[in-house]
């Protein structure tokens, strides 16, 4: 491991100051993520900025109805808040389906958004990634692709997004609200990832120093039909080839509002607003399903290794609809144990 200088940010002035005097340095939250990747040689700061006792560790109720969380809010916290288990279960869900009681633990929502992707070759410094060293190439297009990308590639990256949270923030319109030299801003969850494109080595839309404050939800939290579904090779500890996030709103039997995004096939949650508003007005049954899932995977298009999760990720939109069409959400295991 390299050396490095060590500082603690006093507040949020104070981090942004620091980043802005040495913009190669990173930002360390709960270190879950970041502190792997320095193991692996894959980052190498020079210097860190501690932010993980800034004041951004509540919960709030916003004047619109809906819910704001700070960016160090640990994600157990979340999960387990309560005006998140009411309003926005697809969220408390989607964090529970995610890595250990542990790394929940110390987790920070910031650090959750800006997770990096899970492809074997960015781990592996001894193999050519566009992603950590760009122009070197892309190992897993013509490699060991089983976990890779189905949407989205670009010809020089097929890596996914590894996050479970963002998927259903992603579902449920999330606002990011981030902080830097130039002032505040705000990120529609939509914009906030990127699509690989010819720049993979650029995971999101923040600026290198700006600093993530917090997630927004807006009021509709789909509390009563929603659905997150994870399919992985293990039950536990896993992360996901594909997931689903569905939220439904009922009126008369008919679909009234319908929303519907995807991990673990593209560079960022993957959502259509069209397939969503094809959705408004059918009766939520099995063929409206079936056809919304074609519709979202209209574009897909297969690696060597993972064809597979073109079928199965028709299979779980249509289940985890169903489950939310049925008020009968998929229970994450670590949910019956608590
Ligand atoms: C074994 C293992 C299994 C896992 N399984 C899953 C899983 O199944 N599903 C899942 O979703 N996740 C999983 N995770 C990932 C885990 O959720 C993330 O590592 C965690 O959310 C990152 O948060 P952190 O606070 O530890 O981030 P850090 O490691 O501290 O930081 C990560 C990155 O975010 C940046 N950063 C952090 N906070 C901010 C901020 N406020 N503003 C700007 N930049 C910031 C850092 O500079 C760094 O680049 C797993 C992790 C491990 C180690
Ligand atoms: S898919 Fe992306 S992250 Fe994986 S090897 Fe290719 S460039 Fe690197």
């Amino acid at each position: 491991m390299i050396n490095f200088q060590y500082a603690r940010a006093t507040d949020v002035a104070d981090a942004i100051r620091q980043i802005a005097a040495d913009p190669v340095a990173r930002f360390i939250a709960g270190g879950t993520n970041l502190v792997d990747l320095m193991k692996y040689d894959v980052e190498k700061p020079l210097r860190l900025i501690d932010i993980s006792r800034l004041p951004l560790k509540t919960v709030d109720e916003t004047a619109n109805g809906g819910v704001r969380i700070g960016a160090l809010v640990p994600n157990t916290d979340v999960a387990y808040h309560p005006l998140i288990e009411k309003r926005y279960p697809l969220v408390s869900s989607a964090i529970l389906a995610g890595a250990s009681q542990q790394l929940r633990n110390m987790a920070s929502t910031g650090g959750n958004l800006l997770q990096r992707t899970r492809c074997f070759y960015f781990y592996d410094v001894a193999t050519p990634c566009n992603k950590r060293e760009p122009g070197s190439g892309c190992s897993a297009i013509n490699g060991i692709n089983r976990i890779n990308a189905i949407l989205g590639t670009s010809e020089a990256c097929v890596a996914t997004h590894p996050s479970d949270m963002c998927v259903a923030l992603a579902a449920l319109d999330a606002t990011v609200h981030v902080a830097g030299p130039a002032g505040t801003r705000t990120i529609a969850f939509a914009d906030f990832h990127r699509l690989p494109g010819d720049t993979p080595e650029r995971d999101t839309n923040l600026r290198p120093d700006e600093l993530v404050t917090a997630v927004e939800l807006p009021a509709q939290g789909f509390a009563a039909n929603h659905s997150y579904l994870k399919i992985r090779d293990r039950l536990s500890y896993a992360f996901a080839l594909v997931s689903v996030a569905a939220g439904l709103e009922l009126e008369g039997g008919r679909i009234k509002q319908a929303r519907l995004a995807l991990g673990g096939v593209a560079h960022k949650p993957w959502r259509n607003p069209d397939v969503e508003a094809s959705l408004q007005g059918k009766a939520p049954d099995r063929q409206a399903f079936a056809q919304a899932a074609d519709l979202l995977l209209r574009d897909a298009r297969a690696l060597a290794h993972n064809g597979f999760k073109i079928d199965l990720a028709r299979r779980a939109i249509i289940r985890t609809l169903t489950q939310a069409a049925n008020g009968t959400p998929q229970i994450q295991s670590s949910k019956k144990i608590r």
